[in-house]
């Protein structure tokens, strides 16, 4: 028990007995109380005392729920727990479903936060070759996974339209006989995109997913584009594709990064996204990774300056809510966990988390990585994630690499110290590549990780949120559009 936690709570009260294992946290003057089925309740500083003395009323409904949801050790449904808890980590048993497949590292793009650190438009020695790209498919339907998503990333894919267009015939082909449900999802600037193109990726089935930073001075700010306006050309194309693919299974997104610049733009980021029609919006911050690294003087920003725009941003969207459904992104993966028994199947916030067990990232030169981030680093000239080469090592020797060992051992909560003691450990999710980038270690230390507290601070806000039913009601609805597939949801 922590000094905190000792101040408001007696041991010699605890009733070790009756009263099932959970962890807590005070959020204003309620406290809250989890347990690692992935339930949670709300009590009272009355109601929380009686309840870890064992001393609840047993008739009333509040002890009903409490013992329904796992928290009375003497009424215990074992089997119910169980089946809730597998629900929720389905993803343990199926084996890597999200393939990063980086076609070229070159892009006509210069952000300021390129993590992937993007090479001129000159030279052809980033791009994936044909031979390459084969080797690299045929690995891909090596995997255990029932689900397959193989997601184009760069540098800008387009500008290795041919190896695009081989991997997705390619890969079309060889599932007419391995029936796997195939997805394919384009990340892109979408500046190099065209009729033809287009019309190819849209009879191929294709999940397009763009960057809109905001309102076009604030996009072209941080997204710079020789060719001229990054924000218009995006635009016209976002338009277009979403036009088509109205009543389609696959679709167009788009995310944002949030940057020094954007701090003060909520309501402007929100708006645009509302403008184009989309179902959300994505607030993500800032990674250590590549060119943002370099400039973080310039866009960076601390957890709290992070907190401080998405608390605003994210009171503005439930404004939104009052005359349409739309949802931010983080807060929909949070919820999926809190309010349901399923995995939203976001690679990054889960335990373990997804390098090498559900995502692998294959780079232009066959190299292959536990995920894009890892190989991201690679970028930086560190190899620390790579696992091997498709031309050279197999399947098995790939996906029971030690690296993906160690990270999937980092990143389980149950082995980090302050995350085994936290009450959000249910639904949260720690990055072994973030903390070896900030911190130098894969294992991280939580209590002085940005991520750690971003994470806490948007699960306050939440639950906090969430203890009014006016709120749980539009988050239900969130949720319900989230069983719909979308392209930055990285099954
Ligand atoms: S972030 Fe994407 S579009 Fe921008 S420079 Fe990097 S690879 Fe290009
Ligand atoms: S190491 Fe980090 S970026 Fe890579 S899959 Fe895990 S959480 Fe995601
Ligand atoms: S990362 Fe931070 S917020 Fe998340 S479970 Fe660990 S200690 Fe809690």
């Amino acid at each position: 028990m922590t000094n905190k936690a000792a101040a408001v709570l007696d041991p010699a009260q605890f009733d070790p007995v009756q009263t099932g294992f959970f962890r807590f946290r005070k959020l204003g003057k309620r406290f809250l109380v989890t347990n690692d089925f992935g339930r949670y309740c709300f009590m009272d500083d009355e109601v929380f005392q009686k309840f870890v003395a064992g001393k609840l009323d047993k008739e009333s409904d509040l002890y009903g729920r409490l013992a329904r949801d796992g928290f009375i050790r003497d009424h215990m449904d074992f089997d119910a727990q169980v089946a809730g808890w597998r629900s929720r980590h389905a993803f343990l048993w199926q084996g890597p479903s999200l393939h990063v497949v980086v076609v070229t590292l070159r892009c006509n793009h210069r952000c300021l936060y390129c993590q992937t650190t993007a090479e001129s438009m000159a030279g052809r020695e980033t791009d994936m070759r044909q031979e390459t790209a084969k080797k690299v498919v045929d690995r891909i339907f090596e995997s255990t996974s029932p689900a397959i998503t193989i997601e184009f990333q760069g540098g800008e894919p387009l500008v290795n339209w041919p190896v695009v267009k081989f991997i997705v015939e390619y890969a079309r082909k060889k599932n007419r006989k391995a029936k796997k449900h195939l997805w394919i999802n384009l990340v892109s600037n979408l500046t190099l995109m065209d009729d033809a193109k287009f019309k190819f990726l849209f009879d191929n089935q294709v999940n397009f997913c763009t960057s809109l930073d905001g309102p076009a001075d604030l996009h072209d700010k941080n997204r710079v584009f020789a060719g001229g306006s990054s924000h218009a050309q995006t635009v016209k194309w976002f338009r277009k594709i979403y036009q088509k693919t109205l009543r389609k299974m696959f679709r167009i997104e788009a995310l944002l990064t949030v940057t020094r610049f954007s701090l003060t733009r909520h309501k402007d980021i929100v708006d645009e996204y509302v403008k184009l029609g989309c179902r959300g919006v994505f607030m993500r911050s800032l990674s250590p990774l590549g060119l943002a690294r370099e400039v973080w003087d310039k866009i960076g920003y601390t957890a709290d300056e992070f907190l401080d725009f998405y608390r605003k941003a994210f009171d503005y969207v439930l404004e939104v809510n009052k005359k349409k459904p739309f949802f931010e992104q983080n807060a929909r993966i949070f919820l999926t966990k809190i309010m349901t028994d399923t995995d939203p199947n976001f690679l990054d916030i889960r335990s373990p988390c997804g390098a090498g067990i559900g995502q692998v990232a294959y780079n232009f030169d066959g190299g292959v990585y536990a995920c894009d981030e890892g190989r991201m680093l690679s970028r930086m000239g560190d190899e620390t994630f790579r696992l091997g080469h498709v031309a050279k090592d197999g399947y098995q020797a790939t996906v029971g690499h030690p690296v993906i060992k160690a990270i999937s051992v980092a990143s389980c909560l149950d082995n980090q110290v302050s995350c085994s003691r936290c009450a959000y450990k249910p639904y949260c999710g720690v990055c072994p590549v973030h903390c070896y980038a900030e911190q130098g270690d894969i294992m991280g230390r939580m209590p002085s990780s940005t991520l750690c507290k971003i994470h806490m601070g948007i699960l306050d806000h939440l639950f906090e949120k969430l203890d009014d039913e006016k709120n749980e009601r539009v988050f239900r609805k969130w949720i319900k559009q989230a069983s719909d597939r979308t392209s930055y949801q990285r099954k």
